[in-house]
Formats: structure tokens, C-alpha cells, sequence
């Protein structure tokens, strides 16, 4: 699915961030940084929505001015019901991390799965007939499996610490993957990645995360020099797993590509405009990075 309008067409100027709690959300400065180097004629705010208030706000969005907006946790799953359309990627992962209002109607699209492709692309990897472990079982984990799938893996192992989101996960999978994969259980982790000697390695937990930023969720010594470890965690920028990857020799990649490009395909969505960011990433990954810091 793909907007048809041009930036200078677009009559609706409104763009949000909704999720609740929604201060520490990075989505305002990533928009503010396209709407001004790229001249777009949009505003863009984070809103607190709860979940109570998500119908009242799609009421809102529709009538009153805006072109659409990002969900972030915990909107992600609960907002497809309300919606009006779905595009096939957000239909089949279950989640909208952005909305499109196109004459009225609000269409939902997870824009998650092109970013973790343009991430991959951005980092010269090559995924095709690859094996490849993920870690993590949520929402991001399925945006990174679907995307898998399309980049032409030959096998997905996945490990989640409860059993019962690695559970929906498989029976998601079972219905949704034509590729292999296997199920794998926490205390397992170590074992398999030792026998099965996975490719890539990609975290989609938020083990690491800032600011538990020694925890990792496998450790430094089953890591080795033909491995890419890829973690979809970005504050810190080289987390802990990144770090003993990179001892060992690995090639590692970090998530904030992943941030920005799903960004980037969420405006260009909004606006019609492909937007040119390759030349402006390491001015934008700098202000992140100083906003993560403060
Ligand atoms: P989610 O749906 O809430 O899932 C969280 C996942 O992390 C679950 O698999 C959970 O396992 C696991 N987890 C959390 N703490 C853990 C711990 N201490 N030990 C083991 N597993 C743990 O969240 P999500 O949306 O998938 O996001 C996951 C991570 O990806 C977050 O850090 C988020 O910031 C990052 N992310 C980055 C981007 C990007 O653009 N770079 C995009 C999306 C997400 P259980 O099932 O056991 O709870």
C-alpha cells in the first residue's frame, strides 16, 4: 500500500505520536528532523492516549485536520479493530505502528518491517539462504520474522523467555511463514546456538536496554567470527551483546537504522515524497543519540 498524494496536495497537516506513557518517546524529534530538512508542510506531537481514550482519538484524527500518526506501546495490537483498512503486512503481524486518514478512513500499515529491511540493506548483509536465531517473541520479533521471510532466509529459529508468547508466536507462525522455522525455549538458548551454529543472531528483546545496559541474553563466549549479531535495541547504541559480538570478531549491527528508516517510510507514506535521508544519516543518528543521552 503506498499513498498516491503529493506533499503539496496533502490538504490534512496533523501528525501524532499516541501510546501512554509517551514522554520518552524519539518519534517527535525523528519527524520534526524530515518536516524541516525535507520542507514538509506538516506539524507533528506526542500525544498520551489511553487505552479508554484510543476510539475518541481516532474520532478525532479523522474530523479534525490530521494525515495520520505512529502508535507505540500499548496501542500497537488494541488499535486494528478501530481502524477502517489494514495493509497486508500489518494485517498479517497483528500490529499498526503507523496510521494513514485517506479521505476519511484510517488505514493501518507497520512500517517496522521495511525499517529492520533498510536496516539490513544499510549494513550490507545479506540474508538470503541464511539461518537465522531470533531472540524474543513480541511484536517487534514477528515485524523482524515477517521481514525475514521476504528477504529469503532459509531458516528461523526463535527463543523467547515465556513460554506462552514463544507459543502464540509458533502458532502465529504456523499460519503465517512458508519458510522453516523452529520454536525454541529459554533454557535452550545456548544449547541450540552452540549446535546449530546460527548465521545471524538478532535480539528483538529489550534485554539491554537503558537502563539495564549490562544485561545480555547470550553470553560472550558463543559468539564467533562468522556470526552477524544484529540488536534491535538502540539506547545504548553498542550494547553489551553488541560489545562481546564485536570481541569475538562478529560483524554487528545496532537498531537505530531501524528506527529512523521505519520513520522515514512512515512520512514518505504520509507525504507521496520519497524522501532522500542516506546522505543526512550520520547528522540524524548524532541528534538521536544526544536525545537518548539526556
Ligand atoms: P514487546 O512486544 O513488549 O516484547 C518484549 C520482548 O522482550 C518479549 O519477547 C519479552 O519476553 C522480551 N523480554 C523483555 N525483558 C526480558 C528479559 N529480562 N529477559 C528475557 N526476555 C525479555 O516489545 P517489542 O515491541 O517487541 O520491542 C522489543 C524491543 O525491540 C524493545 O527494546 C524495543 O525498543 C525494540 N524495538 C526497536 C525498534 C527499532 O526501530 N530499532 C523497533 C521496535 C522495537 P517475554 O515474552 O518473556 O516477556
Amino acid at each position: 500500500m503506498r499513498s498516491e498524494a503529493s506533499a503539496s496536495t496533502v490538504a490534512n497537516k496533523k501528525l501524532a505520536v499516541i501510546g501512554d506513557p509517551i514522554s520518552h518517546s524519539l518519534s517527535p524529534a525523528l519527524h520534526k528532523f524530515f518536516i524541516d530538512r525535507f520542507h514538509l508542510p506538516f506539524s507533528y506531537e506526542a500525544r498520551r492516549v489511553t487505552a479508554q481514550d484510543l476510539p475518541n482519538f481516532l474520532r478525532e484524527a479523522k474530523s479534525s485536520g490530521y494525515r495520520g500518526f505512529n502508535v507505540t506501546i500499548p496501542h500497537k495490537q488494541a488499535i486494528l479493530p478501530l481502524l477502517d483498512e489494514l495493509s497486508e503486512t500489518a494485517d498479517a503481524i497483528g500490529a499498526a505502528n503507523t496510521v494513514i486518514i485517506e479521505d476519511g478512513a484510517a488505514i493501518g500499515e507497520n512500517t517496522d518491517v521495511s525499517g529492520f529491511l533498510s536496516m539490513i540493506r544499510l549494513a550490507a548483509v545479506d540474508l538470503s539462504r541464511r539461518e537465522v536465531l531470533v531472540i524474543g517473541a513480541g511484536g517487534a520479533a514477528r515485524a523482524v520474522i515477517f521481514a525475514l521471510q521476504q528477504a529469503g532466509v532459509s531458516r528461523i529459529f526463535v527463543c523467547n523467555r515465556s513460554p506462552q508468547r514463544l507459543q502464540q508466536c509458533a502458532s502465529w507462525m504456523s499460519t503465517t511463514l512458508a519458510k522453516k522455522w523452529e520454536a525454541w525455549s529459554w533454557d535452550e538458548l545456548e544449547e541450540m546456538v552452540k549446535n546449530q551454529k546460527p548465521e545471524i543472531i538478532i535480539n528483538a528483546t529489550s534485554i539491554g536496554m537503558h537502563p539495564n545496559i549490562e544485561q545480555s541474553p547470550l553470553s560472550a563466549a558463543f559468539f564467533s567470527p562468522a556470526m552477524t549479531v544484529v540488536d534491535l535495541v538502540y539506547n545504548p547504541l553498542l550494547t553489551r551483546l553488541l560489545r562481546d559480538a564485536s570481541q569475538a570478531g562478529a560483524r554487528i549491527v545496532h537498531g537505530l537504522n531501524m528506527l529512523i528508516m521505519q520513520g522515514v517510510a512512515a512520512m514518505e507514506l504520509w507525504s507521496g515524497k520519497q524522501l532522500d535521508i542516506e546522505a543526512k544519516l550520520p547528522e540524524f543518528q548524532k541528534i538521536l543519540v544526544e536525545k537518548t543521552q539526556r
